[in-house]
């Protein structure tokens, strides 16, 4: 067995960098400005980071645009591009520890999950993209005898990525795989609260053999620099993840300037069903918690929406409540820790204000609710569940994103799906019942774009994953996510 990682240790060595990667190297920002990186485990300050403006935007897509134009890596034969991306994969593993580190010093994740969790499924999701280069073809129409017609898949030119801060690796991977794989160059701008995998991962990809130009990193604040891409003549597409609220500013962004086309991940409120006639309530109530307090509910699909039959509600609340009152917040570099900190106090100061706004109108408060560890000056809080929460009340309509579950009690398959609809959002749903007709039926009448059944936040790259309503449209994962960074030509060759 090898020795475990003394990640306390580790980080006293780890060289932070907080320069944004321009052109295949490291820059400051153009007028020299930084902000502070804070670990939301101490509150203390890391790193200053360079905070990117619109000059610095115009720098990025402009080194972006020549590297596109030149053809250094959109025109690359398929099976080199798809052997660098597998270094830049490989890579990504290699420098498994430091990425993980880094992750969870920035974010307050569990290092357990960002070591096993965020690192793996960010050097996944590049592994898959660089495979299916080769293997995505296109289309010869039926236009006659005489006639040839071919439709192809297009690059679009320069893409901007821009991220949120629950998980800035494998979000980032996620844009990246797809943008990449089929021949753009890409600005990546990640959340202000989360730079530092970000930046780090740009060199690697210079390391990999991604050509300079290729992967630009603009660490800024959303106003300034996300706003900058978003505004920008020369930019071609975004890919965004994050609010609805920011996701509706990129398609007024997209309308002020180029139409450049939009892919929105935004956020959700999604629903967690247990039926009455679920006869492993145990599996239930560990997935129903699962769904909730991972990644500190920092999670676009978790279940913050229980919804419960009433003839089992008492009992598997119970479980749920047992389970919540178990988890306890930790050190985010203790290996055992499974509840790490909230990004921010800003963030935090948010959820709180969602449990004053639940007992405030009415809900009842059956576990935690409190912040937690205050005196390491982090920001951390305790495993929350409400009961007796209404359809109608704030925290069954608003997306928390935090460690907040809201139950709501219904009678019957019927009332449960018109509860879990009645949402702006309409990102992911979870049902669990023995009966693969009630299943069935539920799956098709759910307003989302993931359904699981019996189970929760089950996912690979094979199948996408975006939103309906309000919580965006286009696809990450999946060969549906080329469909976001490319456009199809029809060449006509008469003979
Ligand atoms: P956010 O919308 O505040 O920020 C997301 C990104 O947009 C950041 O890079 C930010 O700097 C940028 N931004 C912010 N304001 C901007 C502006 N005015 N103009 C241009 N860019 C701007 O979201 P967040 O707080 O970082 O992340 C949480 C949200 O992300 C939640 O709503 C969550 O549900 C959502 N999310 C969705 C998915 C998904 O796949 N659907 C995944 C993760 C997170």
């Amino acid at each position: 067995m090898s020795t475990p990682i003394d990640w306390h240790q580790r980080s006293q060595h780890l060289r932070i960098e907080g320069r944004a990667y321009i052109d295949g190297a490291y820059v400051d920002a153009i007028d020299s400005d930084t902000f502070d990186c804070v670990n939301p485990a101490t509150g203390q300050k890391i790193a200053e980071i360079a905070s990117c403006k619109e000059a610095d935007v115009n720098r990025a897509v402009a080194s972006c645009r020549n590297a596109f134009e030149r053809g250094v890596w959109s025109r690359m034969p398929p099976l080199e591009r798809k052997r660098i991306m597998q270094q830049f994969s490989a890579l990504l593993l290699a420098n498994r520890e430091e990425l993980a580190l880094l992750e969870s010093l920035n974010v307050g994740k569990p290092i357990t999950n960002a070591f096993n969790g965020d690192v793996v499924s960010a050097a996944t999701t590049i592994q898959w993209y660089a495979e299916a280069i080769d293997k995505v073809y296109g289309e010869v129409a039926p236009s006659g005898h005489s006639m040839t017609t071919m439709v192809i898949r297009e690059a679009l030119g320069v893409v901007a990525a821009v991220v949120p801060w629950n998980y800035p690796l494998s979000m980032a991977c996620w844009k990246l795989g797809p943008a990449l794989a089929s021949g753009n160059s890409v600005v990546l701008k990640p959340a202000e609260q989360s730079p530092l995998t970000a930046i780090r991962i740009a060199q690697l990809a210079t390391d990999a053999g991604i050509p300079p130009g290729v992967l630009n990193v603009v660490p800024g604040f959303g106003e300034t620099a996300g706003r900058a891409l978003g505004m920008h003549m020369d930019v071609d597409a975004i890919g965004f993840t994050g609010s609805t609220e920011v996701g509706k500013l990129f398609m007024q962004y997209s309308g002020l300037s180029n139409i450049k086309r939009i892919g929105l991940e935004c956020g959700g409120k999604s629903p967690h069903i247990v039926l009455a006639d679920c006869s492993d309530l145990d599996a239930a109530a560990l997935s129903v918690a699962a769904g909730i307090f991972s990644n500190a509910g920092q999670v676009c699909n978790a279940g913050s929406r229980l919804i419960v039959d009433k003839a089992i509600k008492d009992v598997f609340l119970q479980k749920v409540v047992d389970l919540a009152t178990r988890l306890n917040p930790g050190d985010p570099l203790d290996a055992n820790t499974r509840l790490g900190a909230i990004v921010n106090r800003k963030q935090l100061e948010s959820v709180m204000s969602y449990v004053d706004a639940g007992s405030q109108q009415g809900a009842r408060l059956m576990a935690g609710g409190n912040r937690a560890l205050e005196e390491t000056g982090g920001y951390f809080m305790t495993p929350t569940v409400f009961a007796d929460v209404t359809p109608d009340m704030r925290i069954a309509q608003e997306e928390i994103f935090g460690p907040v579950l809201s139950a709501i009690t219904v009678s019957g398959v019927d009332e449960a799906i018109a509860v879990a609809n009645n949402t702006h959002y309409g990102l992911a749903a979870g049902i669990w019942t023995d009966s693969v007709k009630t299943a069935m039926n539920a799956s098709r009448s759910l307003r989302a774009g993931v359904v699981w059944v019996n189970c929760f936040d089950r996912g690979s790259m094979s199948a996408p994953f975006g939103g309906f309503k309000q919580s965006g449209f286009g696809r990450d994962k999946s060969l549906h996510a080329f469909d976001k960074y490319t456009d199809w030509k029809s060449i006509w060759i008469a003979h």
